[in-house]
């Protein structure tokens, strides 16, 4: 078990020092904290750059240390199977309802296999969708799609409803594109949100930089938010402040 980006790192070093990690006895890795796969089941690009270096089976899986349970994908790689005998789980809307099945909305759960500190109605913050139709591998419970983002992250944007793992998944797949911080701010005129992309590149590519990232976000997600060239040193300096144990890649400073 392995949180992804770490298995690049794993990957990285084993190339450095000369380790034949494709030969070595680990055959199949189940993914956890962070996810593996895009809306349509597809590897997204941390799951494709392992997948391109490394012929291990990958396995997704949502799960949080509240409701002492985990959502994992069977061999077929289409959302985490739910386990009724362990969790009730809710999809809640902004009025605090249900939605209506497959639609995104907030994860509640309840759980029954926790003895010490049991959750009634526990809302995880995570936004997600259900796929209730059965799955190849033969099991009945509903599948839980890839984490959309963060509930309090989310982004009103030109009409739009967004969350940073879209936007990051855009810049992961730029491959100029060396380190960038997100940031969210009220416009005072509309009050909407407006979103900066603050990118460092690689090298200087000999195109368009803004143009042909505004492009990648249109394709992607159908708005294109403002992007900002910085040097790449001053943005490491955003991502790793002193004291975070997470690097800093989403600063939010709407007023709530
Ligand atoms: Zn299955």
């Amino acid at each position: 078990m392995c949180i992804p980006s770490f298995i690049l790192r794993l990957i990285e070093y084993a190339e450095e020092h000369g380790i034949d990690y494709r030969n070595s006895s680990i055959k199949r890795i189940i993914g956890i904290g962070e996810g593996l796969r895009d809306q349509n089941f597809e590897l997204n690009s941390l799951g494709k750059k392992i997948k391109e270096k490394w012929d291990v089976d990958l396995f997704a899986t949502y799960s949080s240390t509240e409701m002492s349970a985990t959502f994992s994908e069977c061999e077929y790689g289409c959302g985490g199977h739910h386990h009724p005998e362990l969790l009730i789980v809710e999809i809640i809307g902004e009025d605090d309802l249900p939605v209506p099945e497959g639609e995104v909305g907030e994860v509640v759960i309840t759980t029954l296999g926790v003895e010490g500190m049991p959750l009634l109605r526990f809302r995880t913050g995570d936004m997600a969708c259900i796929h209730p139709e059965p799955c190849q591998c033969g099991r009945q419970t509903f599948r839980i799609s890839p984490i959309v983002g963060r509930k309090n992250h989310m982004i009103k944007y030109k009409g739009t409803t967004l969350y940073p793992p879209a936007m990051i998944e855009v810049l992961t797949n730029a491959n100029y594109v060396e380190n960038y911080y997100i940031t969210i701010s009220t416009n005072e005129t509309t009050e909407t949100d407006d979103v900066t992309i603050t990118v460092g590149l690689r090298q200087e590519p000999d195109f368009d930089v803004i143009k042909d990232l505004k492009d990648r976000f249109r394709a992607k997600i159908r708005v294109a938010p403002q992007i900002v060239i910085a040097p790449v040193d001053d943005i490491r300096k955003v991502n790793f402040p002193a004291m975070s144990r997470k690097p800093v890649t989403f600063i939010d400073n709407r007023k709530h």
